[in-house]
């Protein structure tokens, strides 16, 4: 039985991945920080808490890695635990850089030192590509990042890069694109719109605040993007995969795929921080913009090339972006009925500090 060691399994991909690889028979232990302990919430949601091993487990703390490492003797480490989201990158740069850079360091020396067998596999992302350099973007892409996340995942990508070369480290870099489910972080765009667009749905007359709604992300399924996870790690020479659906959206039509699945069609008028979109049949206000989610800096156009993904590893994505959008949203509305599981907290508990100054 293989062993694989998950970091931020209690994540959105966390969860995915842990399903998956105890469908394969693997025995699974997860490093979750200690304050995330009642945040089990998405593995219970996939009825896999029970049967994976948790271990208190912090990207910060050096000697943690290295006793987390030495004492579970795992064949495959999958690292996805980040500071994750974007938007709060810009308030927290120098943990950022901490825990999504110098983490990554931490963990590829302490695998280099004890245990340099075992398979690694980093959690890159497409945000590298930021002011993209090239339309759609591949492995190849000169990077060049928009925020501190993305800056901080450069290092990190590069870092796994050089283990590999310079120890030979089975070390593969996933450079993912966005990629959503119902267990997406609130605070993400897509969910954002899908737990608002539920709540209007059933009776709720609070539209639903946006930024820059004419940013394009090219989404896919969380479910798909692990399995590309682990065909990496199985794979004889460790290398850098761009796993994507090439196909970019824009915030506005992801609006129109999730609302259509909950009866609401909606009508677009203005412009910028004054355009709005309402229920063409009621007349209701559903989005509005503000200012305050605009970005220091944005990414305007990501659209990703996995052909790599497909002729090495045989993956390619099931779940296009519009099925992703009605999937998202039927199970937030679901979560909000009589019975549902959702407990009523929305996005935007955070603002951003002096964004709009
Ligand atoms: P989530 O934000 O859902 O999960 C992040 C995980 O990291 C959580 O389990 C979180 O734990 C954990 N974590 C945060 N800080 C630390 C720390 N200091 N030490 C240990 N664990 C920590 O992200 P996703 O599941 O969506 O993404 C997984 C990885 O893939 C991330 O690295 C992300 O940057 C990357 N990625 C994601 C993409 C996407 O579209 N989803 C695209 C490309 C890359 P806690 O429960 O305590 O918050
Ligand atoms: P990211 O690609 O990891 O930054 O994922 P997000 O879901 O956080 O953001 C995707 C895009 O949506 C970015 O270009 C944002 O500028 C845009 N966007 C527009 N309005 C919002 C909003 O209210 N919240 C978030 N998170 N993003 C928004």
């Amino acid at each position: 039985m293989k062993k694989a060691f998950i970091t931020g399994i209690t994540g959105q991909d966390g969860a995915y991945l842990a399903r998956l690889l105890l469908e394969k028979g693997y025995e699974v232990h997860g490093g979750a920080r200690w304050i995330s302990q009642e945040q089990m919430a998405r593995l219970e949601q996939l009825g896999v808490a029970d049967a994976v091993q948790m271990h208190v487990f912090d990207l910060s703390d050096m000697n943690n890695i290295f006793r987390s490492l030495r004492d579970l003797q795992v064949d495959e480490v999958y690292n996805l635990a980040a500071l994750s989201f974007v938007g709060a990158s810009w308030d927290l740069p120098v943990y950022s850089g901490d825990v999504n850079a110098i983490g990554v360091t931490r963990i590829l020396d302490t695998l280099r030192t004890l245990a340099p067998e075992t398979r690694f596999y980093q959690a890159s992302t497409s945000e590298m590509f930021g002011l993209v350099q090239q339309v759609p973007q591949s492995e190849t892409t000169l990077l060049y990042p928009r925020s501190p996340y993305g800056v901080s995942k450069v290092y990190a990508h590069y870092i796994t890069v050089n283990y590999r070369e310079s120890f030979g480290l089975h070390a593969s870099s996933g450079i993912l694109f966005n990629h959503e489910s119902p267990l997406r972080g609130k605070d993400f765009v897509t969910r954002k719109i899908t737990t608002g667009l539920a709540r209007i749905a059933h009776g709720g007359n609070r539209p639903v605040v946006l930024g820059n709604l004419n940013a394009r992300r090219d989404w896919g399924f969380a479910g798909d993007y692990v399995e590309g996870m682990w065909r990496m790690l199985q794979q004889d020479m460790a290398d850098d995969y761009v796993l994507a659906t090439g196909v970019t959206t824009t915030i506005r039509d992801f609006i129109a795929y999730a609302a259509a699945p909950l009866g609401i069609e909606l009508e677009w008028r203005g412009e910028g921080i004054d355009e709005i979109g309402t229920d063409r049949k009621t007349g209701q206000r559903i989005i509005e913009v503000s200012e305050e989610w605009f970005r220091p800096a944005e990414v305007d156009l990501l659209i990703g090339d996995a052909t790599k993904a497909r002729e090495n590893l045989g993956w390619k994505p099931k779940v296009d972006v519009r099925a992703l959008a009605e999937m998202m949203a039927v199970s937030d509305y679901d979560a909000l009925a009589p019975g549902g599981s959702q407990n009523g907290s929305d996005a935007d508990r955070f603002q951003p500090f002096g964004r709009c100054a």
